[in-house]
């Protein structure tokens, strides 16, 4: 009996998940070295570090996709080989991708049994699912409509049916890869809650995210990795935000960029009843109007796709607008003619787009002529029209990526060969370097890890101290919130509040950015 006692309590106490010394190269990139870890079971276990750092590898490794090569799995204190993701799922494994893989043109409950054991078409098998989804959406607050398609959905409704195909495939272990990067701060909270209710259950939950709050907020345990490496595994309640960015990056890093209070002088930017109608004739923006003052950052806060694109989009000169645009007095052309990037730039307005990649920079070109390319208004000539003193250029170039820490600091390096991060301060030092009355930044930490964020948001904070004018847009509420001496909320083209930082908080926020008007003050 003592001896039964004693064996089932060993077997309670083995982890849901071992890894043991696991390493995997693609080519010269050691993605995953020696790394070892235990999840307990019944725990939410945070997987966080920076763009690279081998999460998403760990992961796929653990799901069957990759083949490791070197060390050791064992599920419930059992060695196990996991050579493709029909045996991760027999181990009890669920993986809810980054990128959701279901099937839009199919009704939840289909996309549900769709490759699951008993998976044909059937109609006994529907029905069965049709049983399962009710009592799984009951249990954990999974609803969903069974017969909606998928394609009707919305990111945080699909991610659920995600979530429900694993359970349905009777997972105990469920893997999330950054799944709070596509949904709205209502959408994540339930989210979490449903997380919540399926570790009360037992299940045990792998998170992986970038976002420090997330960790601090649901998980047990937290493990960090850092170029390949798992640098700590730390009890959540024995951390804090500050504690973690530094394993993460490797030194220390202010989350926060100090930042004394605004001394806001004259109105740079008057916007009047703004509106843009788009190619398919849809109103994108319903009549904004904003003021930005000198020595001011204004943030617009929104769940992405309420008008926040176009806004920059026809703030910086590229599309085409109604209603009137001051800026230090005078009327901006709304018509988007191509060349008013141009004028918009010689009226001392900087911007840094959104879409880096297609709008901020020439991929294929280099870092110096990107840098020169502000000066000329004509894509079509950018390259023929470079009638200046490239060795002038080059140097002004080197001169920026180093103030601006970009890594590895080669001019004649092309665009495409530097991270995203490194991308963005190579614009953000054409842009910021210009001196402009106004600055427009669109997502400016997007895709940026941790230590260049910090970088970013001083050089920000830097321009405004310099009393300079700045609109920035961002997805990001922490971004909002910690750079912004005013935000404004925007809701499906419509300016849905102002708020001062210090006397909201992200619940109210998020209640705007759901277009939930009248939200207390
Ligand atoms: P994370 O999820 O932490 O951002 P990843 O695991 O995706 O990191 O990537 C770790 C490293 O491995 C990166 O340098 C990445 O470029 C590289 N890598 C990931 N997958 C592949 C692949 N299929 N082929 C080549 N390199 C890869
Ligand atoms: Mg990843």
């Amino acid at each position: 009996m003592a001896q039964r006692l004693q064996t089932e309590r060993q077997a309670t106490a083995a982890p849901a998940i071992e890894l043991r010394g696991i390493s995997k190269a693609f080519g010269p990139v050691q993605a995953n070295r020696d790394i070892s870890i235990r999840v307990e079971k019944g725990t939410i276990h945070g997987i966080i570090g920076e763009n690279g750092a081998g999460k998403s590898t760990l992961m796929s490794i653990l799901y069957g996709f990759y083949k490791a090569d070197r060390g050791e799995i064992l599920i419930d204190g059992r060695a196990t080989q996991i050579p493709d993701s029909q045996a991760a799922i027999r181990a009890g494994i669920g993986m809810v991708f980054q990128h959701f893989k279901l099937v839009q043109n199919f009704t939840v409950l289909e996309n549900v049994i769709l490759g699951a054991e008993d998976g044909a078409l059937l109609t006994p098998s529907l029905a069965k699912a049709r049983k399962v989804l009710g009592e799984l959406a009951e249990e954990y607050e999974l609803d969903v409509d069974p017969d909606a398609m998928i394609e009707e959905l919305s990111v945080g409704h699909q991610q659920r049916v995600e979530i429900l195909k694993a359970l349905y495939r009777h997972a105990d272990i469920l893997i999330l890869d950054e799944p709070t990067g596509v949904l709205t701060p209502a959408e994540a909270d339930h989210l979490f809650r449903i997380l919540k209710n399926l570790k009360e259950q037992g299940k045990t939950i792998i998170l992986i995210t970038h976002k420090l709050r997330e960790i601090m907020e649901i998980t047990d345990t937290v493990s960090v990795m850092r170029r390949g490496e798992m640098t700590a595994t730390v009890m959540t309640a024995d951390t804090n935000p500050e504690q973690l960015a530094e394993l993460m990056v490797g030194r220390k890093v202010l989350l926060n960029v100090p930042k004394g209070p605004a001394h806001p002088g004259q109105t740079v930017l008057e916007i009047d009843n703004l509106r843009v109608t788009d190619e398919d004739g849809v109103e994108r923006l319903k009549g904004i109007s904003l003021k930005i003052h000198a020595g001011e950052i204004l943030g617009i806060a929104g769940v992405a796709g309420n008008g926040q694109s176009e806004l920059l989009a026809v703030l910086g000169g590229i599309a085409r607008g109604t209603g009137s645009v001051r800026l230090n007095g005078k009327e901006l052309d709304l018509t988007g003619n191509h060349s008013d990037g141009q004028s918009r730039r010689a009226n001392s307005i900087a911007h840094v787009p959104e879409d880096r990649q297609h709008l901020g920079m020439i991929m294929d070109f280099t870092a110096w002529e990107n840098v020169a390319f502000g000066y000329h208004h004509d894509p079509a000539y950018q390259k023929n029209g470079l009638l200046m003193d490239n060795d002038a250029i080059l140097a002004d170039t080197a001169g920026k990526m180093e103030r601006f820490d970009v890594r590895p600091p080669i001019p004649t390096l092309a665009a495409k060969s530097f991270s995203g991060g490194n991308q963005q301060k190579i614009i953000l030092a054409r842009e910021i370097e210009r001196n402009p009355d106004l600055l427009l930044v669109g997502q400016p930490t997007r895709g940026v890890d941790i230590g260049a964020i910090e970088f970013i948001h001083k050089r920000i904070v830097e321009l405004r101290d310099a009393g300079k004018a700045v609109l920035l847009v961002s997805v990001e509420l922490d971004e909002i919130m910690s750079l912004s001496d005013r935000i404004a909320v925007m809701f499906d083209g419509r300016i849905m509040g102002e708020r001062l930082p210090e006397k909201t908080d992200e619940r109210e926020l998020g209640l705007l950015m759901a277009g939930v008007s009248g939200a207390a003050a």
